[in-house]
């Protein structure tokens, strides 16, 4: 009976494992034919300066809804993308659409687009960055590269040149999700980042936990400050949250309290707003009480 038990047991497994093979052979078709199917859309979410708390720019987001599965988040798509191989054409996807959004606001608001770490180590991205801005005639220090750590982990042949490259297309180079991978600190001396992007771990929830956030947000901050790079905090949902980054000093602030991702047309509404001001918050341009 216990050898029935287990040989019920290996098949419950296998079957398991086939199915989850195949659900994402069916997902990795959909998703090749999403593009095409109108599916994959852009949302834009607001990046406020603390100081003046005005929009600086947008950060351009995927989004794909399925026509079955509906929204499927980019945290499991985008992984899948990169795995069997569309990651180049969706990102150039979002790269041209974001631009031809941008090209729509006023001239000093910015677009961020993130970069999976297989586009950037790919030796055509300086010409598909540059081909976008001349086609969409935005402004290249308006555009924000994001890129993560994973960079520097798949590291190519080109990538020490493609920083300099991006750099003289006068290109902005965010690095995102700082403080989540292994060893951060020796990659901001490797590349000339314009702009740390705290993770949301650190972030979210700050104010009431215990100080160690805060302590490390604040070692982020002067590490960025004496570099001459600007830190956006990612993630602030609250006014506590909101206060405590405003206080540690965070030049950007990026979080539902000011915005969700929004669709092309909101965004844009709110990109010719000078000011974005949450309910109830205590703007730092009114005295303090
Ligand atoms: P990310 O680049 O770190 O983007 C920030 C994520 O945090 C977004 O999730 C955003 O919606 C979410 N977020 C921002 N503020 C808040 C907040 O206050 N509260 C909460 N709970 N979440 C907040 P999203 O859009 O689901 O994207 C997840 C990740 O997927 C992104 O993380 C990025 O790594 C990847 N991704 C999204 N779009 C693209 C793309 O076009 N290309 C590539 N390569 N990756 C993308
Ligand atoms: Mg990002
Ligand atoms: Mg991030
Ligand atoms: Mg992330």
């Amino acid at each position: 009976a216990a050898k029935d038990a287990g040989r019920g047991k290996h098949c419950f497994y296998e079957q398991a494992m086939h199915t989850e093979a195949s659900d994402r052979q069916v997902l990795e078709n959909d998703l090749r034919q999403a593009i095409d199917k109108g599916e994959l859309w852009v949302a834009y979410q607001p990046i406020v300066r603390t100081a003046g708390e005005e929009i600086s720019g947008f950060e351009a987001l995927v989004r794909w809804d399925h026509p079955v599965r509906g929204r499927i988040s980019p945290d499991k798509f985008i992984p899948l993308a990169e795995e069997c191989g569309l990651i180049p054409r969706i990102g150039t996807w979002v790269l041209e659409t974001a631009l031809e959004e941008a090209a729509r606001w006023p001239d000093q608001v910015r677009i961020a687009v993130n970069l999976s770490p297989i586009q950037f180590n790919d030796p055509g991205i300086v010409e598909i960055v540059s081909n976008a801005l001349t086609r969409t005639g935005v402004r290249a220090n308006r555009l924000e590269l994001e890129i993560t750590e994973g960079v520097f982990l798949a590291e190519g042949e080109s990538t020490d040149d493609t920083f300099g490259k991006l750099k003289d297309l006068g290109v902005r180079l965010a690095l995102d999700d700082f403080g989540t991978g292994y060893s951060s600190l020796g990659y901001l001396k490797k590349a000339p980042f314009d702009k740390i992007k705290i993770d949301q771990s650190f972030v979210r929830g700050a104010a009431s936990k215990t100080s160690r956030n805060s302590a490390i947000i604040r070692a982020i901050v002067t590490l960025a400050d004496s570099l001459q790079m600007e830190t956006c905090a990612e993630g602030v949902e609250t006014h506590d949250d909101l206060h405590l980054i405003r206080d540690l000093g965070c030049s950007h602030i990026q979080g539902y309290i000011f915005g969700k991702p929004m669709e092309g047309e909101s965004a844009r509404a709110l990109a010719s707003k000078t000011t974005v001001v949450p309910d109830g918050y205590q703007s730092l341009r009114e005295p303090r009480q």
